[in-house]
């Protein structure tokens, strides 16, 4: 007893010496964005207190945390995502901290504290979303928008370089098609309003599959079209066909995805898979690559229905299978085989500028149609912002409102048996049935 008193004494005559500053410290700076909403999450040893001021050209937003100092270890500045360019930290006043976020554009802030929990320190919260209430930010009616942003396309040529790919009768060589194909289409996605392309291939060189899709993911497309064109040793097979990726191809990527933690994360929307348990990781990788599938499959059909306006078909349902260039779990992908190069009447079509453009505007239309179609809320929101982290004065009937979905699911999909839930916890948002999003939506 008398030992744990001058123990407790010791420590308070420490505490008082050294203030704050020796409990408070700054341990981390994490940055998530979604589309519409970036987050960022101070990590601290200590409880604290703060203040929040904005600046204006160039837009910041700075916040002071009294007595409060960096980790050693930790970086002075932070890259920023999402609305955020940058996170600078600095002393000020000899003892205090001050943050400052070079911000991207002008945003509405809403800051909050969060208590520890079993995974996470004090933590000061400061959600950024991009200002609704700012006229110039709303989209034109008439132009396609995707979530309030720029729809981008990563244009993916197949083979190049050393890899010819197939090669036609009259020695047409694939990845000199695929290259003529892919720049008809990035000239009209460029014309396109809203729309931006990006080429993963830009030249006669080879791209390894994995570099294809990392340029997609650094490039933030919202989806990924890799151009080939077919062959078979029997000349007669002709047509195009559409694939995307299958389920089963998709599992053992899976696999290789969790065991490179680093890699995995800010894999899905910016939700960073680091720190997770893994079986979170797994439901949250699954939930997100099975709603990239189902986009793939959204977009992949409509893109078909265009192609049958102008060539025959091979498969006329899209098709799944397991090709590597398709396996990224948070991006809609799909690979068109625009027609058998190795059938010398498609060769021939190939080679004809005017067809080639025809197949580019078929792969736009199709596009185009699946972008109008875009909801927000619907399946392909589901790579993003699919944890919820409960702040003070929100009721699960609040939280299930405003992503569309039930109570029930949320209680579910959380394993919760009541209805009473704790500040900090992170719950798991499941999808909303197809009945909830209609409802949403109307
Ligand atoms: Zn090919």
């Amino acid at each position: 007893m008398r030992h744990v008193g001058r123990t407790l004494a010791l420590l308070a005559a420490l505490i008082s010496a050294a203030g704050w500053a020796q409990n408070n410290t700054l341990q981390d700076v994490r940055v998530w964005a979604a589309p519409d909403r970036t987050r960022v999450v101070f990590d601290l040893t200590g409880p604290f207190k703060h203040d929040m001021f904005r600046l204006e050209n160039p837009d910041r937003l700075v916040v002071d945390v009294p007595d409060a100092r960096r980790a050693e270890a930790l970086a002075k500045d932070f890259e920023g995502k999402g609305f955020v360019r940058q996170v600078r930290s600095g002393v000020r006043n000899g003892d205090d901290l001050r943050l400052v976020l070079d911000l991207a554009e002008p945003v509405a802030p809403n800051m909050f504290t969060l208590e520890p929990n079993q995974q996470y320190g004090h933590r000061l919260v400061l959600d950024l979303e991009n200002g609704a209430s700012n006229p110039q930010r709303q989209p034109e009616a008439t132009e396609p928008h995707y979530g309030g942003r720029e729809f981008v396309v990563a244009i993916d040529a197949g083979h190049g370089g050393e890899d010819p790919g197939a090669v036609g009768p009259s020695g047409t060589r694939e990845k000199d098609i695929v290259l003529k194909i892919s720049r008809e289409l990035e000239r009209l996605i460029a014309a396109e309003p809203g729309m931006r392309p990006v080429m993963i291939r830009n030249g006669d060189y080879y791209v390894g599959l994995r570099e294809r899709m990392d340029k997609a993911r650094e490039a933030r497309a919202d989806l990924f079209i890799s151009v080939h064109a077919d062959a078979f040793r029997d000349r007669r097979a002709k047509g195009s066909s559409v694939y995307v990726l299958s389920r089963s191809g998709a599992t053992s990527e899976h696999a290789r995805w969790l065991a490179e933690q680093e890699n995995a994360a800010d894999l899905v929307g910016g939700v960073t898979l680091r720190n997770k348990d893994a079986d979170l990781a797994s439901f949250m990788l699954d939930l997100s690559q099975g709603a990239s599938i189902e986009a793939s499959l959204d977009v992949g059909g409509r893109v078909l229905r265009e192609i049958r306006q102008i060539n025959d078909l091979h498969k006329h349902e899209v098709q799944q299978a397991g090709f590597l260039v398709l396996k990224s779990p948070d991006i809609p992908s799909l690979l068109v085989e625009t027609a058998f190069i190795s059938n010398p009447g498609e060769e021939r079509e190939l080679r004809d500028g005017a067809h080639r453009r025809q197949l580019a505007q078929a792969m736009l239309s199709g596009i185009r149609d699946y972008v109008a179609s875009y909801r927000p809320g619907d399946g392909r929101d589901l790579a993003r912002a699919r944890m919820h982290e409960v702040r003070p004065g929100e009721t699960l009937s609040g939280i299930a409102a405003r992503y569309g979905v039930s109570v029930a699911d949320i209680r579910q999909a959380n394993q919760l048996s009541r209805d009473v839930i704790r500040i900090g916890a992170e719950l798991r948002i499941p999808p909303p049935s197809d009945a909830q999003v209609t409802a949403s939506a109307s």
